[in-house]
């Protein structure tokens, strides 16, 4: 399970691109390879969610602290757009600290998840608590590289 010390510290960084690694040197559905539903637990640790605009809206408003960051898995991939992540509660405090977010306002979290049209909302379990929202951009998203792969640990959250 990724940590909010793997967040801050950024372990969590190793982590993605091992998996991502691996992404890039196998072909073909993993469905039947060990090591993929191996990589396939530990994604699922994470019980990543699709949500809507309106449900991404309320994790935002029920949170306690806000902060807008860069995503997490850009740092592996500095020569692309720039996609920000929400982060929540004491993953927003904590990452703000270490000067990787901001805190931000609910409008500004809600403008910054309106800008990510096109790509799905994930919101992710961290320390065991849903505390950030990506607007998943799909060449480096380990959730999307999963499922094209066969490897389902994406659910829309109901
Ligand atoms: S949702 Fe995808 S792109 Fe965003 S931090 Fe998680 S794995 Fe990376």
């Amino acid at each position: 399970m990724g940590t909010i010390a793997d967040y801050t510290g950024g372990s969590i960084l190793e982590s993605i691109s091992k998996a991502l690694h691996f992404f890039d040197s196998t072909e073909g559905p993993l469905t039947q390879d060990e090591k993929g539903q191996h990589l396939l637990q530990n994604i699922k640790e994470f019980e990543p969610l699709i949500l809507s605009l309106n449900q991404a809206a309320e994790y935002i408003c029920n949170a306690t602290s806000i902060a807008i960051g860069e995503s997490v898995c850009r740092a592996l991939h500095p020569e692309s757009a720039l996609t920000e992540s929400v982060f929540l509660n004491e993953l927003a405090v904590a990452m703000a600290s270490v000067g990787k977010a901001r805190m931000a306002t609910l409008e500004e979290a809600e403008e910054c998840l309106q800008k990510s049209s096109g790509h799905p909302l994930i919101i992710s379990k961290v320390s065991g608590r849903y505390l950030e929202i990506c607007p998943s951009y799909q060449p480096y998203c380990v959730y999307r590289q999963a499922e094209k792969r066969g490897l389902h640990c994406l659910q829309r959250k109901i």
